[in-house]
């Protein structure tokens, strides 16, 4: 029997979700989902400077709107726990104790100064960075002696230089790591606490990652950790290193970039289906464009990766998908989905009830590609449009423009039967020499301020007859 496939999103909680971490985290659930195994989360908040507690529940509300649970982490728990790196120091402890006991590890004494002065004259030499080794060697009185003077130090794994390493990425192929050119990384730091590379480390060994897909940017982290569960003799977990998402100009997206945090397109008005369909579509190849969690996890084609170069971040793509999405919902969820943006641009739309306001999503959808743009479609109902006589003229010229006001004036009676007047002006504006686009393009932007829009039908829908008379009889 195969093993259980297991795979982890493993954040640290640095401040925000970006586009990179939720591609890794879909990614991962996707795999776990298609292969019936389970997807893991684990924060990694071992990083004592930072606020950790706040951002890690940011995290999980992240997630949670994103719609990608997982099945062991934080909250709910699994027989692998804790979840979260701060609560796991006594573990990595007691593994670096045995790596102590086995003489795999040694103190590192070097200042951080001594460190980056050694750092700067190998990069002006045009030198990659290595540690010097300078402690490997120091004799038992000497560390007994600086530790009685208490000099700080950190534990330094000893890589075998003559050694490498090889490794199993899912679109790669074999990746061969050779340990010359790396040095002795760090498993702690100065104060006691455990670094990124050995807790990632002990993490995904003891919690039995099948898998670790994660960001390209990993891969020299990948050789070393490949080091350790080597000399553990543990069986190392495949791998997928993601490309990363780059912007426009091809660069790594960053802050300064639209699009980069999940806070961003929250804002903006996409949709949790549509950036996990984005994200579930780039640098793949996928026949369904518009594709829910569900279809992502039967469709995608693991075992076919080819490596891809950067992606780039496609923000019109990703409109056009939110759009799709947005006509695809319930008109319930849709509406709920709405409210914030529209209570905060417009505020008597919080008097609306939301049998209406259905009626009009069902009615205006198809002209929104993110939800702030419900204010922009719908404000024509809550506000008189400001309409100028000359736009008309411009529009439609200006005997035209006469032709057509007039007949509105003429028929504005019967307003309220909507078929009957808007017949009655199609049929006398055509005898007249106006085309249908004229006339109810002119009586489309007395009523929403817009030429192009809403099907006038819809619009007398839309709009209550008090409002229509009064608009339409706006005389110039
Ligand atoms: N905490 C690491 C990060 O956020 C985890 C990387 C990994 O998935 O191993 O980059």
């Amino acid at each position: 029997m195969s093993k259980e496939v297991r795979v982890r999103f493993a954040p640290s909680p640095t401040g925000f979700l970006h586009l990179g971490n939720i591609r890794a985290a879909l990614i991962n659930y996707l795999f776990a989902h298609q292969k019936n195994g389970k997807f893991i989360l684990r924060i990694e908040d071992t990083d004592k400077s930072r606020n950790l507690d706040e951002a890690a529940f940011e995290i999980l509300q992240d997630l949670k709107w994103l719609g990608l649970k997982y099945d062991e982490g934080p909250i709910l728990g699994g027989k692998y726990g804790p979840y979260y790196q701060s609560q796991r120091t006594e573990i990595y402890q007691k593994h670096l104790n045995d790596l102590i006991l086995n003489q795999k590890i040694y103190r590192c004494f070097c200042s951080m100064e001594r460190l980056d002065q050694m750092r700067q004259e190998q990069m002006a030499q045009g030198k990659p960075p290595r540690y010097d080794r300078k402690c490997l060697n120091l004799s038992n009185d000497n560390i007994k002696q600086k530790l009685v003077d208490k000099e700080p130090f950190i534990w330094r794994f000893k890589l075998d230089p003559e050694q490498f390493y090889e490794i199993e990425d899912m679109a790669r192929g074999k990746i061969k790591f050779e340990m010359r050119n790396f040095s002795d990384f760090a498993l702690t730091r100065q104060d006691g606490s455990f670094t990124f590379l050995f807790t990632n480390f002990v993490d995904d060994w003891l919690m039995n990652i099948t898998h670790v897909i994660r960001g390209e940017d990993h891969l020299s982290n990948t050789a070393l950790q490949a080091a350790m569960f080597d000399d553990l003799a543990v069986t190392l977990p495949k791998f997928w290193h993601l490309p990363m998402i780059c912007n426009k100009e091809g660069k790594k997206l960053s802050k300064r970039d639209f699009g980069f945090s999940l806070k961003d397109l929250k804002k903006e008005g996409f949709l949790p289906e549509s950036i996990c369909n984005y994200l579930g579509i780039i640098g793949v190849s996928f026949e369904q464009e518009i594709a829910s969690l569900e279809d992502l996890s039967k469709k995608f084609d693991f075992e076919n990766i080819s490596s891809t170069g950067p992606i780039r971040f496609d923000i019109e793509k990703l409109t056009w998908i939110n759009h799709k999405w947005i006509q695809k919902g319930s008109l319930e969820k849709l509406a709920n989905e709405v409210k914030p943006f529209l209570y905060e641009k417009i505020s008597q739309s919080k008097n609306l009830d939301d049998e209406k306001l259905k009626f009009f999503l069902s009615k205006l959808r198809s002209d929104m590609k993110t939800l702030k743009d419900v204010s922009s479609v719908l404000n024509f109902y809550f506000e008189d449009p400001k309409v100028e006589k000359n736009k008309i003229e411009n529009q439609i010229g200006k005997q035209n423009s006469e032709i057509i006001l007039d007949l509105i004036y003429k028929h504005l009676n019967y307003a309220d039967k909507t078929e009957l007047f808007l017949n009655t002006i199609k049929f006398e504006g055509k005898e007249k020499g106006l085309k249908i686009k004229e006339i109810f393009g002119t009586i489309r932007y007395l009523l929403t301020g817009k030429f192009e829009g809403p099907s006038i039908h819809d619009i007398f829908q839309i709009l209550e007859d008090e409002k229509i008379k009064k608009r339409l009889a706006r005389v110039f």
